[in-house]
């Protein structure tokens, strides 16, 4: 097999030397073996080195030459850091000299009148092969770009300071460039890598003053591994004032995340709570700085602790349906025409939960379905009995989440429950989240497609929430419109949303859909819905939702209304 140096050019050499005689010697004995450059003076051999500062392999380095001597050179290459990697090998006749020269950074000596060509040979080859190892080395542990260490290395020496130190109270701080990728495509990758340069920089200046090491990755994400600092805002405003100066007239906005030092918890999970921190401030311009705090802890204990009771929760029954009526508005009185199931989670230690804290819990890691299968038998039971009880279907709507619109053997599954329990389609009715059209809208359309065939009605619920658009909505084969609440609130106070309810109104009526109203709590807000024909409505004004046994007691009152009507 081929080795990569096998096919590489011969390496190159830069040859620094007043004198014409030892540049040519120096020609003679290397010239066999490596390319080589040369330079008179120091001024000389600095140029040659940046302009091959990506391919130069060794310097051999004079130290005594007009215009600017070896020193200089060596003192010039040890703070650029395009050259400082260029190991040199410095030649002289003076043996003080060369304590000196190793103390500056040179790798090693060659004495002049010069060597025997082997201990030449012998001493460049050597100080390059090293050299080329350290590199190797220092490459992965160093961003090329900034300087700053690389993730894995970040990581091991975090976990070091961690393990030697537990006592000392050291902080996760996490900083991102919001909309970086516009920045690069606006400005240019260069630009970009500039920026990116500039806050290295600005942290390797921080940690020159403070405890503490820090890495790039992922493009744009900082991490720093620091001594606690009393006001993380003063760290941010120096990276941003940094970043300011940068290009006047272009905006570049960082935004930082902090997890505080927490005894006994490892570098690894403090950093990814401060990158949580620090990604629920995305977008938000008026607010640059996040603390994971004791609330956001507590909230993720909480999450876990939810995630994991889920099963037990399934087969122990805590999890129970209610149900919420909604009426007909087009009647006087209203008229009970059907209802919503809603779960409830009735914790044995944590009590009544509400679906707001653990269904998008569910929904993020697919869970969700478990519930939603459980509501969905449930209602489909239920709809039987209430049928059973009182001689008529009452329609009942369940909630599908996105996942469930996505898989594959909904309709069958959905088809199965309306068989067992004998019920007819149009009982079963399913609302679909007005997100859920936005995410994959054709093959969405092609589900509630499928579902309208087999006779389903398909419900699209928190409708104006801002996801669809008009030109969607004329696609979309549905049969209600699920206004949402907020634009409910206020319509007493607020001519606009009293404008938007018509609107939508008006909408449904030229897609000649029926309108349900959720979040009614009023006699007033019912009384401008009753006006601008709304259809339906939903909410405390009617009833909360109610366990079943509770909402038979609406049912009767019906039957009750119907029968005096009739005598
Ligand atoms: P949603 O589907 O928009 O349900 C309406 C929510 O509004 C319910 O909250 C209901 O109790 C509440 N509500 C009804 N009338 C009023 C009112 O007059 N005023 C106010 N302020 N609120 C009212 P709930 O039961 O807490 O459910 C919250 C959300 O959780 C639901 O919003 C739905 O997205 C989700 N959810 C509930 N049950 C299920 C389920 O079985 N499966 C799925 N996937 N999601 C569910
Ligand atoms: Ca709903
Ligand atoms: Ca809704």
């Amino acid at each position: 097999m081929i080795q990569p140096d096998q096919i590489q050019r011969p390496k190159l050499i830069l040859v620094v030397d007043d004198q014409e005689m030892n540049r040519d010697i120096l020609g003679v004995i290397l010239g066999d073996d490596y390319e080589l450059i040369y330079a008179e003076n120091g001024e000389e051999a600095l140029a040659q080195m940046r302009t091959h500062a990506e391919r130069l392999s060794l310097v051999l380095l004079d130290l005594v030459m007009p215009v600017m001597s070896g020193f200089e050179v060596m003192e010039a290459a040890r703070n650029d850091p395009q050259l400082r990697h260029i190991p040199v090998i410095v030649l002289t006749a003076e043996k003080s000299a060369e304590l000196e020269a190793l103390q500056m950074g040179a790798a090693d000596f060659i004495t002049k009148p010069l060597d025997v060509t082997e201990v030449v040979l012998a001493r460049v080859g050597r100080i390059i092969e090293l050299s080329e190892g350290r590199q190797l080395i220092s490459a992965a542990e160093y961003d090329r770009l900034t300087l700053l260490y690389t993730r894995s290395f970040f990581f091991e020496y975090a976990s070091r300071l961690f393990h030697f130190y537990p006592e000392t109270r050291r902080d996760a701080v996490v900083v991102n460039i919001e909309q970086f990728h516009s920045i690069n495509a606006l400005s240019g990758r260069e630009f970009g890598d500039k920026v990116l340069r500039l806050i290295g920089d600005e942290l390797r200046s921080f940690l020159s003053e403070t405890d503490g090491i820090a890495s790039r990755f992922e493009a744009d994400r900082f991490d720093v591994y620091c001594a606690q600092q009393p006001d993380y805002h003063v760290l941010l405003n120096r990276l941003q004032e940094s970043v300011n100066r940068l290009l006047p007239g272009v905006s570049i906005h960082l935004r930082m995340g902090v997890m505080p030092w927490r005894e006994g918890v490892e570098p690894v999970a403090l950093f990814d709570r401060a990158q949580a921190a620090c990604s629920m401030l995305r977008g938000d311009y008026q607010n640059p700085l996040m603390i994971y705090d004791e609330k956001m802890y507590e909230k993720e204990l909480l999450n876990q602790r939810l995630l994991n009771d889920l099963r037990p929760a399934v087969d122990e029954r805590q999890f129970r349906v209610f149900y919420q009526p909604k009426y007909d508005i087009r009647c006087d009185p209203p008229r009970l025409s059907s209802a919503e199931a809603l779960i409830r989670w009735n914790h044995p230690e944590l009590g009544m939960i509400s679906p707001g804290s653990f269904i998008p819990l569910f929904e993020g890691n697919g869970l969700i379905g478990v519930v939603d299968a459980f509501v969905w038998e449930e209602a489909a039971r239920q709809i039987a009995a209430w049928r059973d009880k009182y001689g008529f279907l009452l329609p009942v709507s369940v909630n599908l989440s996105r996942s469930d619109v996505f898989d594959p053997t909904l309709t069958d599954r959905l088809v199965k429950l309306i068989e067992t329990n004998g019920l007819d389609f149009k009982s079963f009715k399913l609302e679909v989240t007005e997100s859920a059209y936005t995410d994959n809208a054709r093959e969405l359309l092609e589900v509630i497609h499928n579902l309208r065939e087999r006779g389903f009605e398909i419900e699209m619920d928190d409708f104006g929430s801002g996801y669809s658009s008009l030109n969607m909505l004329s696609d979309m084969p549905i049969d209600v419109l699920k206004m949402d609440m907020k634009f409910i609130r206020n319509i007493e106070t607020s001519e606009t949303d009293r404008r938007l309810v018509s609107l939508i109104l008006d909408i449904a009526a030229y897609l000649d859909v029926s309108v349900v109203a959720e979040g009614v709590e009023t006699e007033g807000q019912l009384a401008f819905l009753r006006e601008g024909r709304c259809d339906l409505v939903q909410g405390y004004y009617f009833s909360r939702p109610l366990p079943p046994e509770e909402f038979e007691k609406l049912i009767e009152r019906e039957i009750a209304i119907e029968r005096s009507k009739t005598t």
